[in-house]
């Protein structure tokens, strides 16, 4: 029986989290992946790549229509973007949190909007909205063996 493994049993969620191309273009990358790092969420998926217009188009499809959609589409398929799975219990509505307001001007500081950007058409990273979401989008952009399962070694010094 490891004490630490409890937290096991209560539902550990997936997060897709992406550093958009403003993020990677500024240099932001580190500082945006060391945040969830040092919360203490585990890292599971992670990958530079560049979105296909049609995995783009799929991840937003819930905005077709909204004016913003076609520069979001150019925007988010303008260069790399850095793909990451985090996983942990509540970690969906606790990286929203660290992410920050869609507008970056009414994030608050301290989130990684609030602190890194001024435009919600440039707004550096992307979180998922719902656990039903986090593994749908963490499905999305990774394939089949591209996730990691593992123990940290820190995990009994973060969960009692
Ligand atoms: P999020 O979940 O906080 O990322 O926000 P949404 O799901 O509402 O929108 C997805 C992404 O579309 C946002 O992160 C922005 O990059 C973009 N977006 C949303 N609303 C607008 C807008 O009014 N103008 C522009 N240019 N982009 C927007
Ligand atoms: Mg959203």
């Amino acid at each position: 029986f490891l004490p630490h493994l409890v937290a096991s049993l209560e539902q550990v969620d997936q997060t897709y989290i992406m550093v958009k191309p403003d993020g990677v273009q500024r240099g932001l990358v580190g500082e945006i992946i060391s945040r969830f790092e040092r919360k203490g969420f585990k890292l599971t998926g992670l990958k530079l790549f560049q979105c296909p217009k049609e995995l783009a188009e799929e991840h937003y499809k819930d905005l077709k229509g909204k004016p913003f959609y076609p520069t979001l589409i150019d925007y988010i398929t303008s260069g790399p973007v850095v793909c990451m799975v985090w996983e942990g219990v509540g970690v969906v509505a606790s990286a929203r949190k660290l992410i920050g307001s869609t507008n970056p001007l009414q994030a608050e500081p301290g989130t990684i909007r609030g602190d890194l950007a001024v435009q919600t058409g440039r707004n550096v990273v992307h979180g998922s909205d719902s656990p039903e979401n986090g593994k749908r989008e963490a499905a999305l952009w990774f394939k089949e063996g591209e996730l990691c399962e593992w123990t940290p070694a820190q995990a009994p010094w973060l969960m009692e």
